[in-house]
């Protein structure tokens, strides 16, 4: 990566901090995809429960395997027969492990969800909240997060998972109400009530969409 870019989203990735840490949350900078890992691994405890509600970013730095691998219990939401019993285990969860669809400079996190399970797990229930976050997904406020989280994160889920919404044709949000919409559900996380609760890993690499 450019050196200046690399210097640019470090430079940023400290204004993201304290906007974070100002809503109660604690933010971290890795930045490769390595030095990410090693911190998440840092901040989990051996013998954690975890789980997790999709999320690219948590896969493309090798987390999962990691967890799968480790002296972790992992809840895998794919392996689990009974989908709704993994759902609820991970409400009891130590860690949720999540992507966000698009971060501000001052700290505030944008997720959109068809389910639903995410958001809700994100808002309540798992001990620990643990996002890993490309410096990619950095806008200059709700705003643009939410049109970040509409026009660029949702069309491409919605193309990955072969759903046919408006999006997945045109490439860009047409507000639908589609029976297969995954915008069902925005979390706007603006603070956290629970001190140490949520925390984000910025990595200084585009990871996800
Ligand atoms: S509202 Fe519909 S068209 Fe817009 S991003 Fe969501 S699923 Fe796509």
């Amino acid at each position: 990566m450019n050196e200046n870019i690399i210097k640019r989203n470090k430079l940023l990735a400290t204004t993201v901090i304290k906007g974070l840490e100002s809503r109660n949350m604690k933010g971290y900078y890795a930045e490769n995809k390595e030095e990410a890992l090693k911190k998440a691994l840092e901040l989990i405890p051996a013998g954690s429960s975890v789980t997790m509600g999709g999320g690219m970013s948590v896969h493309e730095i090798g987390l999962v395997e990691a967890l799968k691998n480790g002296d972790y219990k992992f809840i895998d939401r794919d392996e689990c027969e009974d989908k709704r019993a993994a759902m609820l285990m991970a409400y009891d969860a130590d860690y949720f492990l999540s992507s966000a669809n698009a971060m501000t400079q001052d700290g505030v996190i944008v997720n959109i969800d068809g389910n639903s399970n995410r958001v809700s797990a994100i808002a309540q229930g798992p001990k620990h909240v643990l996002f890993i976050v490309g410096m990619n997904k950095i806008c200059d406020d709700v705003d643009g997060a939410m049109k970040r989280a509409r026009n660029v994160a949702a069309p491409i889920n919605a193309q990955r998972f072969g759903l046919s919404t408006p999006c997945s044709k045109t490439g860009t949000c047409m507000n639908c109400k589609s029976p297969d919409t995954i915008c069902c559900q925005f979390l706007i996380t603006r603070f956290s009530r629970h001190e140490g609760r949520i925390s984000v890993i910025l990595v200084g690499e585009e990871l996800g969409f």
